[in-house]
């Protein structure tokens, strides 16, 4: 009887250790998830929620895929991400649908995670090459305010990690936080990319052009790259907003900021700086190529009159200051050289202004 009741004891406190032991394995598996709802809501830009989304959080939770499909029917995010300088090459695991209908058989039936086995004809458009395809997968619908935004598709090599009718709590709740983290960032970003656009020409505005020739000198710096920048104004703007109304003159603005741009590289910056004057960043580019683009510019402006809603057309031109980084003075900050760079293409300019407009100018 003793014996019998020494071993009852025995075997209790055996499935007590397990049970403790279990529990402080659950307790762990809890905090470690803890730490990625933090790292995830807490995510400062779209480039950081996805590097944790896909590269920490896929090794942490073993999964050996892990893609995102994104509902973006206007291309707005698609256009943010190239906005942020983001290719989406560098993203296989990013996907993008215009309409709900694009989940296929799918569509319809994301109320709740899909766990399956993986099938090609089903699920292979949530993990395209060069990703591999999984052997189950867990399809997870993302909402805000009830409606669909995408979906988060978790894919494991282990055919029974995800089976129909196993508990999905865990992983809804996990779907709900990056929902709520995605949306974030994209505000995040929606505002960052308004304050540094100026809103009549679409192109980037003055604060935005200023921060990043702070950037490229200091890039030019570490690399030793060369950096021109240029200085254009339209001519004579004065008089067409005095002939024509400043409507016609908003209309020249803005014609004059496409012209622009369509002769630039999507590495170069371009930004209103105020009225009708422009700034360009040309990012490893030497004097004689600045010369030559700022040439291309003034010509596209010059050759085509500028057609206007009313049906009148206008000749519009512009001067252009040139200026480059040739040597970067070790001792100069780069407040400095941001200065003495803009001020001496600013120069320039005055001098194709003095010379007659309608031309380019390199400075001394
Ligand atoms: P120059 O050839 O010497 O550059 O002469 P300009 O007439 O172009 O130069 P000025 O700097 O005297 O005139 C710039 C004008 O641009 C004055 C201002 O009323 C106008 N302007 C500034 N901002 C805007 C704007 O947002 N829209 C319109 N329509 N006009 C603007
Ligand atoms: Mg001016
Ligand atoms: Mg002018």
């Amino acid at each position: 009887m003793a014996r019998d009741l020494v071993a009852e004891n025995l075997r209790l406190q055996k499935q007590l250790a397990q049970l403790l032991e279990q529990a402080e394995h659950n307790q762990q598996i809890l905090r470690r998830h803890q730490a990625f709802d933090l790292q995830f809501i807490s995510a400062g830009s779209l480039r950081e929620l996805l590097d944790a989304l896909f590269h920490s959080f896929a090794t942490a939770a073993a999964l050996d895929t892990i893609t995102l499909s994104l509902l973006d029917p206007e291309y707005e995010i698609r256009r943010m991400l190239a906005d942020l300088g983001i290719s989406q090459s560098s993203w296989p695991q990013l996907l993008f649908l215009e309409e709900e209908a694009e989940f296929g058989e799918l569509a319809g039936r994301l109320s709740h995670p899909l766990l399956a086995a993986y099938r090609e004809q089903l699920h292979g458009p949530m993990y395209p090459e060069p990703l591999r395809p999984p052997a189950s997968v867990a399809i997870v619908p993302l909402r805000r305010r009830g409606q669909l935004i995408g979906s988060l598709n978790l894919g494991s090599g282990d055919p029974r990690r995800f089976m129909p009718g196993m508990a999905t709590d865990f992983i809804e709740h996990r779907a709900s936080i990056i929902a709520i983290s995605l949306e974030n960032v994209i505000n995040g970003e929606r505002l960052k990319h308004i304050g540094l656009t100026d809103p009549l020409t679409g192109v980037n505005n003055r604060r935005y052009v200023e921060r990043r020739l702070m950037e490229e000198l200091g890039r030019s710096r570490r690399h030793g790259h060369a950096l021109s920048c240029m200085y254009i104004d339209i001519d004579h703007f004065k008089k067409i907003n005095d002939t024509r109304g400043h409507q016609a003159g908003d209309e020249v603005l803005r014609e004059v900021a496409g012209r622009i741009k369509a002769e630039l590289r999507l590495s170069d910056a371009l930004g209103r700086f105020g009225g009708e004057e422009f700034v360009v960043l040309l990012i490893d580019a030497e004097m004689v190529d600045a010369v030559c683009v700022a040439e291309r510019i003034r010509q596209s402006v010059a050759e085509q009159p500028v057609r206007l809603a009313s049906g009148d057309t206008l000749a519009v031109s512009v001067s252009v200051g040139v200026a480059s980084l040739e040597t970067l003075e070790a001792a100069s900050t780069v407040e400095t050289a941001a200065q003495d760079l803009l001020a001496r293409a600013d120069q320039a300019l005055y001098k194709a202004k003095a010379d007659g407009r309608n031309r380019v100018v390199g400075a001394a």
